[in-house]
């Protein structure tokens, strides 16, 4: 633990830098919601930012209409193939897999690499390998295919949708943050994006901060984007403006758009994206329910 005193805890999520602007609006709303009150439920009772960030983004990945989990974009043969990491950031454990189709939750996956303690990354086969030892069920790919996204490839829509990804602090002053994504749309087999790279689509650092990526995995991992973001952040202490330098950075030199959230070891919010919409919703005490950014 790294605080002395109690800290007010707060959770915030995004639905992916991707997202239609306009496309299903009400739906998105009511699934950032869900997901948002879901982790604050575990903070408020007491519970761990790490338990809360799994939380959230596992309500995410069973929601179709976002690209992770069931409702993940498909690869140019017409799979799916899902990244996902975890960190908490006490004392910088993490976890992440990569390339899994076969596992509802890859957060969770994640989860348990972190757990283990041994390695941080498991890909493929290994990872699926790794989930039967751990007992996290595996399922029938086909499940996780749903028509909308069926459909979006035959039209050859391009757009990327919602990659989900949340940042949490709780009681005790430990900060977490975790990323689930399907990847980027006709991505070729065996391509690992951001959201699998510690340092790049996530980063927990007690000390600091937390932060979830989202956008053009090449450029985030080009610029270590979430890591940078909170070296902004150590920089200028203040998390709106740390989001909005670190998207520069995305756009500029790592020649890519996205977006991040961004929750600072005192609690205060920051996110920005160069992309017409990224969702994002948040919740502490201050709050009834859930707040909404879009
Ligand atoms: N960053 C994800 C990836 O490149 C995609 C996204 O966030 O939309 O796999």
């Amino acid at each position: 633990m790294s605080a002395v005193a109690a800290r007010v805890p707060a959770i915030v999520a995004h639905g992916g830098a991707g997202a239609h602007p306009t496309e299903g609006r009400d739906e998105l709303r009511r699934g950032m919601q869900a997901a948002v009150a879901a982790g604050f439920a575990v903070l408020s009772a007491g519970g761990r930012a790490l338990d809360a960030v799994e939380a959230t983004v596992r309500v995410l990945e069973d929601h179709p209409r976002f690209n992770a989990g069931r409702g993940s974009v498909l690869t140019s043969d017409g799979t799916i193939e899902m990244d996902a990491s975890i960190m908490e950031g006490d004392r910088l454990e993490c976890g992440a897999v990569a390339s899994v189709r076969c596992i509802a939750n890859p957060v969770t996956l994640a989860r348990r690499v972190l757990e283990s303690g041994r390695h941080v990354l498991l890909v493929g086969e290994g990872a699926q390998a790794f989930a039967r030892t751990v007992g996290v069920p595996e399922c029938d790919p086909a499940s996780l295919i749903t028509e909308a996204q069926r459909k979006r490839s035959e039209a050859l829509h391009r757009a990327t949708p919602g990659t989900v990804g949340a940042v949490a602090l709780d009681r005790h002053g430990t900060v977490a943050a975790a990323t689930s994504t399907g990847g980027m749309w006709g991505k070729l087999p065996g391509r690992v994006g951001d959201s699998a790279l510690i340092g790049a689509g996530t980063y927990a650092d007690s000390t600091l901060g937390a932060v979830s990526c989202t956008g053009d995995g090449e450029a985030t991992i080009r610029v270590v984007l979430a890591r940078r973001a909170l070296d902004y952040l150590k920089e200028a202490d203040d998390p709106g403006y740390a989001a909005k330098v670190a998207v520069d950075l995305l756009v500029d030199e790592g020649r890519g758009g996205g977006g991040l959230i961004l929750l600072d070891w005192r609690g205060r919010v920051g996110w920005s994206h160069s992309t017409p919409l990224m969702p994002v919703a948040w919740m502490s005490p201050a709050h009834e329910a859930p707040e909404l950014a879009f």
